[in-house]
């Protein structure tokens, strides 16, 4: 069956226990989707909708498809190094690794990973792509072919680098670009890739990748440009303390500072961790819209610390979840990252922190919010696209008398379904885009070639 043919048909979910995130919870109801949108959901037996294929979710919990607004696809190849060491370390040891990346192994990586995404229940992904070594291949085309293969929805942000350590930034200069180089292929890539359209399957964000990679005029032309082109602003902000001792030791104030100077705080930004803020900073983000990615286990990998989520959301302000690259969050998912971020507020802040709600509140329709997309995802209702996860909660599951509790206190469950856009991405567990023997091979090959390309 096309593409084209199976969004466009009709598929009726019955017999569902649907958290909605916007609106009540129905204990037992149906969905109903349409050419890729949803057209009616409610309590009871679903109307008679001819020629509509009948899915009966007995025992399953229906939920918005997760959205991933943290992401270094590539990472895929280069997962267990570095176990023990900080950000700078971490990334020190890994730029040198990373400066050989091609488009075959960032394809093969971007494969494996996305593939690994839907499995776990995310619908969408952003990627923060920010390394693009000289005459390798065209590493930007080869994660959104990837991305295309799988079936997600796909953000992909062009990243940069274009202060190298001769100009008192982190990286080698070996994989910095030049300024004026890298604004004008980010706006040929904008005008190559972004779609607008309201069942966007590609968008494009512009995202230089941190204050300490990255020059002042670098980040302010890149926030002209995308609000020149009405694209996404991201970067990395307040990850460690290090990046905050490193921001105040060279240009005398703190990441939120800095990015408040440089035109970088409003609602068509957000940045992956957040995790060292100030009660001020927390203001500025609620007043401003700016969006957090809030990325648990890359944290807690890293030791880098624990994001105010539950402060950031009782202010008020944005908070999306991420699951980052995969070399300092070894195959994490985002349904796990939901538990991860429930129970790291609690661990802090009490048992009444972050409720199971809020978390699978903040990995959906929060992350739609980040990537200005919660008016067509992130939530259940007639008229959005169908991105739409079917988790069994039967079985052992049985036992918890609440499917979101089940799903978000326990490990992630199998799905039954994964729709994006209608459109069947896994079944009964299985990826049905592309085989996932395959995909998993990719990743594996991607990893072997970038570290024999290391030892040439
Ligand atoms: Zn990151």
């Amino acid at each position: 069956m096309t593409e084209r043919t199976e969004s466009a048909r009709r598929i009726v979910i019955e017999n569902a226990y649907l958290a909605p995130v916007v609106g009540e919870e129905i204990e037992n109801g149906y969905l109903i989707a349409e050419n890729g949108r949803i057209t009616a959901l409610g309590a009871g037996t679903a109307p008679r909708t001819e020629g509509a294929e009948r899915l009966d979710a007995t025992g399953c919990l229906v939920t918005p498809g997760l959205v991933n607004t943290h992401h270094h696809l590539y990472q895929w190849a280069t997962q267990g190094l570095y176990q023990d060491s900080t950000l700078f370390e971490w990334l020190t040891g890994l730029y040198r690794t990373w400066s050989r990346l091609d488009a075959e192994i960032t394809y093969g990586a971007a494969t494996a990973g996305l593939a690994w995404l839907a499995t776990s229940g995310a619908t969408t992904s952003s990627d923060h792509h920010y390394i693009f070594p000289k005459g390798r291949g065209d590493l930007f085309d080869a994660e959104v072919r990837a991305a295309a293969e799988v079936g997600l929805r796909f953000h992909p942000c062009r990243g940069s680098m274009d202060r190298g350590q001769s100009d008192g930034g982190l990286p080698p200069d070996e994989v910095v670009e030049k300024t004026d180089e890298i604004l004008s292929a980010t706006a040929e890539t904008i005008d190559r890739y972004h779609d607008p359209a309201f069942d966007s399957m590609l968008r494009v964000a512009v995202a230089p990748c941190s204050p300490f990679s990255v020059t002042e005029t670098l980040m302010r032309e890149s926030a002209v440009l995308a609000r020149d082109k009405g694209v996404r602003l991201h970067t990395h902000l307040a990850e460690t303390l290090d990046e905050e001792q490193h921001c105040l030791e060279q240009v005398g104030c703190t990441p939120v500072e800095y990015m408040e100077k440089l035109g970088w705080l409003g609602d068509d930004v957000w940045f992956a961790h957040a995790v060292h803020l100030h009660d001020k900073d927390i203001r500025r983000f609620a007043d401003t819209g700016s969006g957090s990615a809030h990325c648990p286990s890359s944290n807690a990998r890293l030791g880098a610390g624990i994001a105010r989520v539950s402060d950031l959301l009782a202010a008020g302000a944005p908070v999306g979840l991420g699951v980052d690259g995969a070399a300092s969050s070894e195959l994490t998912s985002m349904a796990g990252e939901m538990r991860q971020a429930m129970l790291f507020q609690r661990a802090v802040h009490g048992p009444q922190a972050l409720t199971a709600r809020q978390a699978l509140r903040i990995a959906t329709l929060g992350g739609a919010r980040n990537l200005g997309r919660h008016k067509e995802i992130g939530s259940l209702e007639p008229g959005k696209l169908a991105d739409i996860a079917v988790w069994r909660v039967d079985g052992f599951r049985a036992a918890l008398a609440d499917p979101v509790c089940a799903l978000v206190f326990g490990p992630t469950p199998p799905l039954a379904r994964l729709l994006v856009g209608g459109r069947t991405v896994v079944e009964n567990d299985e990826l049905r885009t592309v085989s996932p023997d395959a995909a998993a091979r990719a990743g594996a090959a991607a990893r072997r070639r970038l570290l024999a390309e290391e030892d040439r």
